[in-house]
């Protein structure tokens, strides 16, 4: 089975994303995480992407796409994958299907998590991450149970990301009204699109969206 979560940044893409793997199985692909660990690295693409994901702008499609169609054959893709910030253009998305046909799949439920713009300033502004395993919080919404103790691993080192500043969210979520929303009415066409309330605390979104993949 795959999956697609599309909303704008802070919209709960990362979280739900990563709880969903370990309930169906399924393995998360974020272009966000491929990319910070191309910057990261110093290789070619990551020295290519890193400004302009600084600025908040999206990476040229045609990176993007190498990135994931080289992704998606690795052995841990084949039972099925969530895709978490991919695709973002119309594009990117009309690639996808052509790398889907190829190896005879398709995305068996494309999700819309609807969120107001305005409450996506304050999430993506308190977004910060365990530096051990990668876990996600929020300074309000998802506090790990010891102040500066990560739940999962027991991690007290923790990381903000350089994008996640008020002035770059905004740019973000233009360029997500601009080349990325226009997807969904893509989707809509074929009749893949379903929606569910990402203004909902995070454990009800959690079961929102096991209702509408079902099975399990
Ligand atoms: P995205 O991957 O879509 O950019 P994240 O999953 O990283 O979004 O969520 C952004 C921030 O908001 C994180 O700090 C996360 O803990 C928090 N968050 C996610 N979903 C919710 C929710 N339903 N209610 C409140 N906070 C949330
Ligand atoms: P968020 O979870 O907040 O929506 P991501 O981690 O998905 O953000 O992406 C961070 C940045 O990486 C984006 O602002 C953009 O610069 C770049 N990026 C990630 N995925 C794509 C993509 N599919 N196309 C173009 N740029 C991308
Ligand atoms: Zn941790």
């Amino acid at each position: 089975m795959n999956l697609l979560l599309m909303g704008p940044p802070g919209a709960g893409k990362g979280t739900q994303s990563k709880r969903l793997e370990g309930v169906f199985g399924l393995v998360q692909l974020s272009t966000g995480d491929m990319l910070r660990a191309a910057v990261k690295s110093g290789s070619d693409l990551g020295r290519k992407a890193q400004a302009i994901m600084e600025r908040g702008d999206l990476v040229p499609d045609d990176l993007i796409i190498d990135m994931i169609s080289a992704r998606i054959e690795e052995p841990d893709c084949a039972n099925g994958f969530i895709l978490d910030g991919f695709p973002r253009t119309v594009p990117q998305a009309e690639a996808l299907a052509v790398m889907l046909a190829e190896k005879g799949g398709k995305l068996d439920h494309v999700i819309e998590l609807a969120v107001d713009d305005d409450a996506m300033v304050q999430r993506i502004t308190g977004r910060y991450t365990c530096a051990g395993c990668g876990q996600g919080y929020h300074d309000e919404f998802e506090k790990p149970a010891t102040e500066g103790v990560c739940d999962k691993c027991g991690g007290t080192e923790f990381t903000r990301r350089a994008d996640d500043t008020e002035d770059t969210v905004r740019n973000r979520l233009n360029a997500y009204h601009e080349q990325t929303a226009p997807i969904l009415a893509y989707y809509k066409e074929q009749g893949v699109l379903k929606d569910v309330d990402g203004m909902a605390d995070i454990d009800a979104v959690t079961d929102q969206l096991k209702g509408v993949i079902g099975g399990a």
